[in-house]
């Protein structure tokens, strides 16, 4: 057993570290504050072959696999999470379906353009009535006996990476029939952006990650090729499940980001503040408070290497990814409310990543399945039915 990165992931870990600090840090509190997507430096992470890390080199990809993705994750989201959850949603949710469960055309035509950042995916899963449900779809596609083409009604909520400038596609999901037992066979389809009657909304005011694009879908009559089903008719529910246990393993690494951030952010705002004649960091409350940061840090970091490292390994991580994905976003928000308590009064002035990091914490407990969702996950790994 080796917890320490290979030389390859190391070379990865200092190079994502470097453009953070050098490209991200000083630019991306203005994006932030104005709610505007920071293309100039998504563009750089494709050039830097961010969104191709787990993908083969055949379709454009840089050969590696979810540890590499986590990595990046993990040192983008020490600095800043809107560009890390464009990042993850690009790759997990956008161009990762394509890449499980495409037919070799749909990789062909999709993957290299995803993998180089041209382009950017979504999947839309969540609809207004259901997020944790997810089984209660309403959005439906029929068959449209004459062309064979897919018709789409319907409505998608929150979803991350839709309406860029440079979104090519939504993978949604859509009730495409019933089972004997009258139960719904969802299906995966994937629409082009752009397709008449694919609309998407104004994005929406966030509470965080203001510098990500999230946005309100909606399908009227929206006609696309037979040929654009993802995989076999009726599996959708069982590729979203995948797509999630995946992305589970992505949220917590970026969530183990935020929380070293917020310890990289207070031990040095500890060293330079000074109260009662000395800094605030010689104070053994404050000494406490970030070692238990740290320590929480690390931990999380443990878990959602763990996790990858079954994934990557082929062997079952459901479990594992859950873990890591409840403790990392538990200890994101811990260390947020900490940092932004060491920072007093300046915790809470935008200027500071601390207070950044405040805002885009809470939302990791919620996306790709809420800590609720995840605890339930769990009692089931454990042989708990409810
Ligand atoms: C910024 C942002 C980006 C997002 N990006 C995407 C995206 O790209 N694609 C996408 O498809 N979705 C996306 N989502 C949606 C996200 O995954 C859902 O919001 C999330 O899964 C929760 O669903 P919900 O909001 O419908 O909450 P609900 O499912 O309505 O849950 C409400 C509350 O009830 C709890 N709850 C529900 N059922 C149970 C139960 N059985 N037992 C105990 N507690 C329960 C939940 O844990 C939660 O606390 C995004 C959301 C946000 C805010």
């Amino acid at each position: 057993m080796d917890h320490r990165l290979s030389p390859e992931l190391e070379e990865l870990r200092r190079t994502v570290e470097e453009f953070a600090h050098d490209v991200v840090a000083p630019k991306i509190g203005d994006f932030y504050e104005r709610h505007e997507f920071p293309y100039e430096i998504v563009r750089e992470m494709g050039r830097m072959g961010l969104f191709g890390l787990p993908f083969p080199e055949e379709y454009g990809g840089m050969g590696g696999d979810y540890l590499a993705l986590g990595i990046a994750l993990e040192e983008l989201a020490r600095v800043d999470s809107s560009v890390a959850i464009t990042l993850e949603a690009g790759v997990s949710l956008g161009a990762m379906p394509i890449h499980l469960f495409g037919t070799e055309e749909q990789k062909r035509t999709w993957l290299p353009r995803l993998c180089s950042g041209e382009i950017l995916g979504a999947f839309g899963l969540t609809e207004p009535d259901g997020g944790s449900d997810a089984g209660a779809t309403r959005t439906t596609a029929r068959r449209d006996e004459t062309t064979g083409e897919w018709v789409i009604n319907g409505t998608k909520c929150f979803i991350t990476n839709s309406g860029t400038d440079i979104t090519g596609l939504v993978t949604v999901t859509a009730v495409t029939g019933r089972k004997p037992d009258g139960a719904p066979l969802i299906s995966a389809i994937l629409v082009p952006s752009g397709t008449p009657g694919f609309t998407v909304a104004a994005p929406y005011s966030k509470v965080g990650w203001n510098a990500s694009d999230t946005r309100e879908l909606s399908f009227a009559d929206v006609r696309v090729p037979a040929a654009n089903l993802l995989g076999t008719e009726g599996r959708g529910y069982a590729q979203f499940l995948r797509i999630l246990d995946e992305g589970r393993v992505a949220i917590a690494a970026l969530a183990t980001g935020l929380a070293q951030g917020c310890v990289d952010e207070s031990v040095k705002y500890a060293k330079e503040r000074h109260a009662f004649g000395r800094p605030i960091g010689a104070n053994q409350a404050i000494q406490f408070k970030v070692a238990d940061m740290e320590m929480k840090a690390h931990t999380a970091r443990l878990a959602w290497r763990d996790a990858a490292s079954k994934l990557v390994a082929g062997e079952p991580f459901k479990k594992e990814a859950a873990l890591a994905k409840l403790y990392s976003s538990t200890v994101a928000v811990d260390n947020a409310r900490d940092a932004t308590q060491i920072h007093g009064g300046y915790g809470f002035m935008n200027e500071y990543p601390v207070a950044r990091m405040w805002r885009d914490a809470k939302i990791l407990e919620i996306g790709e399945g809420t800590s609720e969702v995840q605890r339930m996950l769990i009692a089931r790994e454990l042989g708990l039915v409810s």
